[in-house]
């Protein structure tokens, strides 16, 4: 099978109206975010990634781990990088591209705003996006975006189509994590986004790690999603990296890597950004969680990974990993 992948079924696809030939399956490193507890080798499966023709890598200031990354990269010289970050004007971008680049000691090809909501938030940040432009057609950037759980911000890209180049949304066959709607909704603004030329980039296809004990369901529909230039994996190690993408290009899967993904010991993780606004607490029926000082604590031994709690929260801050 390893053979098979390496021979390969990653097709290389152009991302919108960018001048940008990026594989249609793509590493997100969210799960080597600096504040995730587990830690695997980002190096190997990068390596790995990279083997079988994998050429776009995403990351965000927020998960902390451009040093990592960027060692990881070394040599890599045709993999293009994704970075988002949460700057409202020229300054911010400024000081977010040069941390990117100091910390990678490396370009940044596709800069991104970080969750953004709607056309209000996109306008709201104006000064940083016409700045990103600038950047862009100075030859500093390949290409700019925004990121989103959100229908309508996914909808606010389509008014700004002289500017945006990529979306960056989340979508899953349960619809988990998007905060404004249904999966059909999020398909059909995705699908506007994508006959407007612009790039799009699915994320979250596992629902942050709701949807893995589904997994061939999961991937079964992100695959019939062609108005979907590539999609975000979000694994810990190659042998998942494997699993996933055999299933998404429908090859044979060995049995060992499907044991092992069932196998594997999975715990909830409250992430950083969690308000403490309660709503998880109340809805678990097990007494797994409780809020101590504003923060939510896990009871391991309660929970029994049913996944409500994810449902309810409205900052998607609660992951399986
Ligand atoms: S996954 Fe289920 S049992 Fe565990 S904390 Fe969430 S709601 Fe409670
Ligand atoms: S629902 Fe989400 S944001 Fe609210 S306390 Fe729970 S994890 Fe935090």
């Amino acid at each position: 099978m390893a053979e098979a992948i390496e021979d390969s079924i990653i097709r290389k696809v152009r991302l919108g109206k960018s001048n940008l030939l990026v594989s249609n399956i793509a590493l997100g490193t969210l799960p080597f975010a600096s504040y995730r507890t587990s830690k695997k080798d980002l190096s190997e499966l990068i390596l790995y990634a990279y083997s079988i023709g994998i050429n776009l890598f995403d990351t965000a200031e927020i998960y902390d781990n451009y040093e990592l990354l960027g060692r990881s990269l070394n040599g890599f010289d045709n993999a293009f990088v994704i970075t988002k970050s949460y700057a409202v004007n020229e300054r911010d971008v400024d000081r977010s591209l040069l941390k990117a680049k100091r910390l990678m000691n490396r370009d940044v090809d596709i800069f991104m705003l970080h969750e953004q909501e709607s056309i209000l938030t996109i306008k709201g940040h104006m000064k940083a996006l016409e700045y990103m432009h600038k950047l862009k057609e100075r030859g500093d950037l390949k290409a700019i975006g925004i990121s989103t759980h959100r229908i309508s911000g996914v909808r606010g890209v389509l008014a700004f189509l002289e500017l945006i180049d990529v979306v960056m949304s989340i979508i899953n066959y349960a619809g988990l994590g998007i905060y404004d709607g249904d999966r059909e909704g999020m398909e059909s603004a995705l699908l506007d986004c994508y006959n407007a030329n612009i790039g799009v980039i699915g994320m979250k296809v596992f629902g942050g790690g709701h949807l893995t004990r589904s997994i061939d369901r999961a991937i079964r529909y992100i695959k019939d999603l062609d108005f979907i230039h590539t999609f975000l994996l979000g694994v810990e190690t190659i042998d998942e990296l494997k699993l996933d993408v055999s299933l998404l290009c429908g090859l044979q899967v060995e049995e060992t890597l499907l044991e092992k993904s069932k196998k594997k010991t999975r715990r909830i993780e409250i992430e950083p950004w969690c308000t403490g606004c309660g709503i998880c607490v109340d809805r678990c029926g097990q007494g797994a969680l409780k809020l101590v000082n504003g923060k939510v604590e896990i009871l391991f031994d309660k929970c029994v990974l049913c996944s409500y709690c994810a449902q309810v929260c409205p900052d998607f801050s609660i992951k399986v990993v």
